[in-house]
């Protein structure tokens, strides 16, 4: 093997020799019993850095190409904008070699903004109400596999780009958590939740034919190996770039959305903003913000006192914060429009490719969502706002009045 490019020598070589070599044994003591191969992609790294180097190894024949291979793109519509170009151009690559690329997303309804704008749920945080990865990422992925393993006899091995380094092949141990900063969301869920999902029980097992690698590995794998003409001459090294190119092992972003409530902070779009070709999508800064904001009671209702669930039981928080109200789903349609056309007007000015997070057809849905009064289940709409001050309910029904009336 002979990369020119790389800054890797020595040892460091032997050692992603190595690791390739027990990514290869992997695929061959487990591939075999499988026909059939499905390839879960995000985007970001990890799965980016196995997927190339599956069809690297699978063109020049150190693994046995199994019947079919069919490569799931999980197309959450949050992605970072270069992430997202890449995967386009990375799409026309595998369809140029025959190989099966399905775009997975959500249905309309399920989409990120869609939810939040138009069923009015507010945006997810990490303490009570973690919506987003099983909806915009699992069950849309759950949903195209059922559908290809009605297209196919036998089972399908599901190859993920799971990956934790030496320490956790020790401790045998596989994160779901995407809120650590390196990991990319989702992957430890297809890796987990998939081979148990309904309908697939028995026809998914997972691979994660890379889970010993160091993120170093990943790094010069994406940067100066895949896109040798010897590996493939894949478009990968701009995946390594919005990371922060040299720097991304220290900066250690993790993959995800767009503004990703949940991560604490912003470092994959900092690190792409800091990058002069990028640093127009400056405006996105202006999505984890509006997030909070719309988390405020103003902008919510909340249920008066106690609540009856379906079940006949009462639940457990009387007096919760729900949905958010129609003029709050509103405004914020109207703030995610903006920092749209902000980015696209100066994409256009600049000669930069535009970004597409909310289309047309999603801000229609959202109108017509709002238009006609939704509400998620369990909500009429004509609960209280929730910064009405309120006589405080207990969930043993006692009430504490308010010491000063209106
Ligand atoms: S990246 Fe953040 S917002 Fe996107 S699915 Fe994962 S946790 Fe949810």
């Amino acid at each position: 093997m002979s990369v020119q490019t790389s800054i890797f020598d020595g040892g460091q070589r032997l050692q992603m020799t190595e690791s390739i070599e027990l990514t290869i044994q992997s695929l061959n003591a487990y591939g075999p019993d499988h026909k059939h191969w499905g390839v879960a992609w995000s985007g970001g790294k990890d799965s980016s850095a196995a997927l190339t180097l599956l069809a690297y190894l699978l063109d020049t024949g150190r693994v046995k190409r199994p019947e079919t291979l069919t490569v799931f793109y999980a197309d959450t519509r949050m992605e970072l904008p270069p992430l997202a170009i890449a995967a386009a151009q990375m799409m026309d690559e595998l369809r140029d070699r025959g190989i099966d690329v399905r775009v997975v997303r959500a249905p309309l309804d399920k989409r990120f903004f869609v939810y939040i704008l138009g069923r009015g749920v507010p945006p997810p945080n990490n303490n009570t109400l973690r919506w987003c990865t099983r909806q915009i990422k699992v069950d849309p992925m759950e949903e195209a596999l059922r559908a290809r393993v009605g297209e196919l006899d036998g089972s399908i091995l599901m190859i993920t780009g799971v990956r934790q380094g030496e320490s956790a092949i020790r401790d045998r141990r596989i994160e779901m958590s995407c809120g650590k900063d390196g990991a990319e969301c989702g992957q430890g869920w297809y890796q987990q939740v998939l081979p148990n999902a309904r309908g697939l029980r028995g026809r998914i097992a997972t691979l994660a034919p890379i889970l010993h690698w160091r993120v170093c590995h990943v790094w010069e794998w994406l940067k100066h190996w895949a896109p040798a003409a010897e590996f493939g001459d894949w478009s990968t090294r701009p995946i390594a770039d919005a990371y922060g190119g040299d720097e991304a092992e220290e900066i250690n972003a993790r993959t995800g959305c767009t503004g990703c409530p949940l991560a604490q902070e912003e470092k994959a779009l900092d690190t792409v903003l800091h990058n002069p070709r990028w640093s127009h999508l400056a405006p996105l800064k202006g999505l984890k913000p509006l997030y909070r904001e719309l988390r405020e009671p103003h902008h919510r209702i909340r249920k008066a006192g106690l609540e009856r669930l379906k079940s006949g039981e009462i639940a457990k928080n009387p007096q919760r914060m729900g949905p958010l109200t129609f003029e709050a789903r509103l405004m914020g349609l109207e703030r995610v429009l903006q920092l749209q056309a902000e980015c696209n007007a100066a994409a256009r000015a600049l000669g930069r490719p535009e970004i597409d997070m909310l289309d047309r057809e999603e801000e229609r849905r959202i109108r017509e969502l709002i238009k006609a009064g939704t509400w998620p289940d369990g909500w009429d709409g004509d609960e209280p706002r929730a910064d009405t001050v309120l006589p405080v309910v207990y969930q043993n029904g006692a009430v504490q009045p308010l010491l000063f009336g209106e």
